[in-house]
């Protein structure tokens, strides 16, 4: 690995959140039966002409200016022919000579350095349709089903420069740019959905050398976890093959999930797609004034709001990051401020069960029913000393899976927590009577021995008293 330099570009396809389709009224809408949401224009038949949706172009506008990208004012659509069964009408519209957006970059962290990854181009296009192979896959099937529905369907491709130098940097730009998008409402960006995926186009070098080795480039993978090590795996193997004295096919590869490995697709050492300009569509002229209004209606991007929770609330950058690095997490975060002005808390109580929780169970926070708003009544009553901070994790679990209010949580639980001082009086007093020696040693001197006599109290309170008072009370009752 240490004489070899990897170079990676990253395409990214986003779909835009529009409720309509690039061309035509079909709803967008996901997961309906295939094929029922498509009429002639989006199914290419003959003589259907599409007319664009200029929310499409309000969304792809704001997608390149939270990329940092310049914005073309005046844009047009091409053909790009190719044959396959997704594509019914033997080209896909798309915006090969004059991309809306360009000249972009996004600022990413790895290690604590901020390094600039520069953005080619980010450019309209319609999607596909989708094919499902009978079989599982292309290898082992007899025939294929083909759904239209996500024919016609709004993206971007957005083409960073190979400037990626490992798995890790590909993970953190990946990262970036989803939030990006996120914030700015553009796209759902869920991976899981298709709603954002990623190809990656891999080479190694020599180190110290500044041509480009032959790329490959790398699909199907379904997780930025799967983006990485695929990137690592891709990189090793082009290594390996280098240095038997062999050499890099370019070809396009999928990524093999459950085997971790890459495999040969098609080779493609020359794609042409005789791309044209489309004339039945006018071209895109865009003013400054109202580039100039879409911009106006971008909310407060990532960074921006790290800082300010650095700035404002004096939270640590580190929890900051992890905060702002989705926004339901981040709204999460505000809303449980407004009700428990106390920010590390919060964010410790995130950081850790919370994000613990969703990990553990695959979960999105939509999906969790806890609210903000539940979580500051239980870091009140922790607060209070109504219960322990041990106690809470547990109500803690049953809010994320219940919803439940933590007042009742406890009542049912019977987890209150003693702090009444008339009632442990009572029984620091038993445990005092009962354990002479350990009195005597505190007497003497040996303080750890109060250690023994807290746990005492707490063994005959079924772990219910307030240990802080506990300690307290006997440390005063053990000096008279
Ligand atoms: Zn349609």
């Amino acid at each position: 690995m240490s004489n070899y330099e990897a170079v990676i570009g990253l395409e990214v396809h986003v779909e835009l959140k529009t409720h309509t389709k690039l061309f035509c009224g079909c709803s967008t809408e996901f997961g309906k039966e295939p094929n029922t949401q498509v009429c002639p224009v989006c199914l290419g038949l003959p003589g259907s002409t599409g007319v664009l949706n200029k929310k499409v172009v309000e969304l792809a506008v704001k997608a390149g200016l939270v990329l940092n990208c310049k914005i073309g004012t005046y844009t047009w659509f091409d053909r790009k022919n190719y044959y396959y069964p997704d594509l019914p009408k033997g080209f896909q519209i798309s915006q090969v000579f004059r991309p809306i957006a360009y000249k972009g970059y996004l600022d990413i962290d790895i290690n604590g350095q901020n390094k600039r990854i520069n953005i080619t181009r980010a450019h309209i296009e319609e999607d596909p349709g989708k094919l499902i192979h009978s079989g599982g896959s292309i290898m082992t099937s007899h025939y294929s089903y083909v759904d239209y529905n996500r024919s016609g369907m709004p993206l971007i491709e957005i083409v960073s420069e190979p400037e990626i130098h490992s798995g890790e940097e590909a993970g953190a730009y990946l990262e970036k740019l989803k939030a990006n998008l996120e914030y700015a409402g553009v796209s759902d960006v869920k991976m899981e959905q298709g709603s954002l995926r990623c190809d990656a186009n891999v080479s190694v070098r020599p180190v110290g050398t500044t041509a480009l080795g032959t790329k490959t480039e790398i699909k199907n993978m379904n997780s930025f976890r799967a983006v990485q090590r695929a990137i690592e795996y891709e990189v090793e193997r082009q290594i390996e093959v280098l240095e038997d004295g062999d050499r890099v096919i370019q070809e396009t590869r999928g990524w093999d999930e459950n085997r971790g490995i890459t495999l040969s697709m098609r080779n493609k050492e020359n794609p042409d797609y005789r791309c044209f300009i489309e004339h039945e569509l006018p071209p895109i002229e865009l003013t400054p004034e109202w580039i100039a209004d879409v911009k106006g209606t971008i909310p407060e991007l990532p960074d921006a709001r790290r800082k300010r929770l650095v700035e404002e609330h004096g939270l640590p950058d580190y929890d900051a990051g992890v905060i702002t690095s989705s926004l339901a997490l981040a709204e999460f975060f505000d809303a449980a401020l407004k009700k428990y002005p106390d920010a590390k808390t919060i964010s410790n109580w995130i950081m850790g069960e919370l994000l613990r929780l969703l990990n553990a169970r695959n979960m999105e926070l939509s999906e969790a029913k806890i609210t903000p708003d539940g979580l500051a009544a239980l870091l009140e009553l922790i607060e209070k000393g109504s219960i322990s901070n041990k106690m809470g994790k547990e109500v803690f679990e049953v809010m994320f899976e219940e919803g439940k209010d933590p007042g009742q949580i406890v009542k049912e639980k019977g987890l209150s927590q003693i702090s009444d001082e008339g009632q442990l009086s009572r029984i620091i007093d038993e445990v005092i009577a009962k354990n002479p020696k350990s009195v005597a040693d505190f007497q003497s001197g040996k303080k750890q021995a109060v250690g023994f006599l807290v746990g005492q109290v707490m063994k005959a309170t079924k772990g219910q008293a307030n240990p802080g008072v506990v300690n307290a009370m006997l440390r005063e009752k053990l000096a008279q």
